[in-house]
């Protein structure tokens, strides 16, 4: 997790030059130890100098929108969440309008399943804060108290800079989709400086541009239960693959477990769902749209998919099924025995 995790920011520069006896390595390689996580970068085809740039430039970004984009903590979007609260209108701050903006769409496209206005009820359940979340689960009547405020992103009202919510309950948690959106940008400015071939992998998300030298950048799939690969898949130029999974943040309570990812027509966590795997061009719209598909689940996945413009999608139940489109499953190879496919002709 990059941005959604949004830890207190250690960053550790680690530029592992592989190949380096060599004298110009094919390969640049950067672990970045940010936001609770290792961010791998690796720059294919340019020189030392180049790209010791350019991984600098991705630890600068980095930082910055870590600072702009936590929800709970003061800086830019803090900011707006507190103002948002108010009522009134307010000049929000440019870094983080673009993002909002691109949340509101895909909020409205995945009929409110991706709703970053929920960030009350996501504190209620605990899982905003930078911790390791612990519990105990709300209560349900502290739960539909939230739920009957029932807040959207359509709330929110943006005119140029300035800024309104009709909804004084609404509060925005962009971990869902602020990780995608961070790796669009991270990617189009390593362009500007002239990298054409990079993969960029956050916790298993990842997006990549142009190629591994004459073959394209290949990915392999987490298996939502035994910490393996379930599936390996090549990554045509410009594309980028998230998943979303009940395993990346959850507590047990009274042998229950609680995962992070809150249908907010219900207010509680999603059911029936290990993981989704999504490919699409845009990050951001794959961040959002794994998350949506995950609450939408085995029976409306295809609709939400199909609606915000996604072509390959995998679903993992949570018996271990795998619910997948034929266009995904043709690119996919499989890893392990014995899975039980269900082939959707829906999309
Ligand atoms: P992961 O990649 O960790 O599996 P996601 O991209 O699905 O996760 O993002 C999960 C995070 O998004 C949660 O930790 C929470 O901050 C936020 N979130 C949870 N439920 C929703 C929702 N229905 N809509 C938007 N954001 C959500
Ligand atoms: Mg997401």
């Amino acid at each position: 997790m990059i941005i959604k995790r949004l830890k207190p920011a250690v960053f550790f520069l680690t530029l592992i030059l592989l190949s380096s006896c060599q004298p110009e390595p094919k390969e640049h390689h950067a672990g970045l130890y940010v936001f609770g996580t290792i961010v791998d970068v690796t720059l294919y085809g340019v020189d030392r100098h180049k790209a010791q740039q350019a991984l600098q430039q991705i630890e600068t970004d980095l930082q910055y929108m870590h600072r702009a984009w936590h929800g709970w903590q003061p800086g830019p979007l803090g900011r707006i969440n507190e103002l948002l609260g108010l009522g009134g209108e307010f000049s929000a701050n440019p870094s983080v309008l673009g993002l909002i903006t691109k949340a509101r769409e895909l909020s409205t496209a995945s009929d409110h399943l991706f709703n970053p206005a929920i960030g009350r009820l996501i504190q209620l359940w605990g899982f905003h804060s930078d911790d390791p979340p612990k519990g105990p689960p709300p209560s349900d009547d502290d739960i539909r108290e939230l739920l009957a405020k029932n807040p959207r992103m359509t709330d929110i009202q943006i005119n140029h800079v300035r800024m309104k919510s009709t909804n004084p309950a609404l509060k925005l948690d962009l971990g869902a989709i602020a990780k995608g959106y961070a790796l669009d940008q991270l990617m189009t400015s390593l362009q500007q400086q002239g990298v054409e071939n990079a993969i960029i992998n956050a916790g298993g998300d990842i997006k990549v541009i142009g190629k591994h030298g004459e073959r394209n950048w290949r990915v392999g799939i987490r298996h939502p239960r035994t910490d393996g690969v379930i599936a390996g898949v090549d990554l045509a130029p410009g594309e980028s693959i998230f998943t979303s999974g009940d395993y990346e943040r959850f507590y047990k309570h009274d042998g229950h477990r609680y995962h992070h990812i809150i249908d907010g027509n219900t207010g509680y966590p999603a059911t029936g769902v290990s993981s989704v795997t999504v490919i699409h061009p845009d990050a951001a719209t794959a961040d959002a749209a794994a998350t949506a598909i995950f609450i939408a689940g085995t029976n409306d996945w295809h609709r939400i998919a199909k609606k915000m413009g996604i072509k390959y999608v995998m679903l993992i139940d949570s018996v271990g099924d795998v619910h997948i489109n034929p266009a995904m499953r043709s690119r996919l190879e499989f890893k392990q025995p014995s899975l039980t496919f269900h082939l959707s002709e829906a999309l």
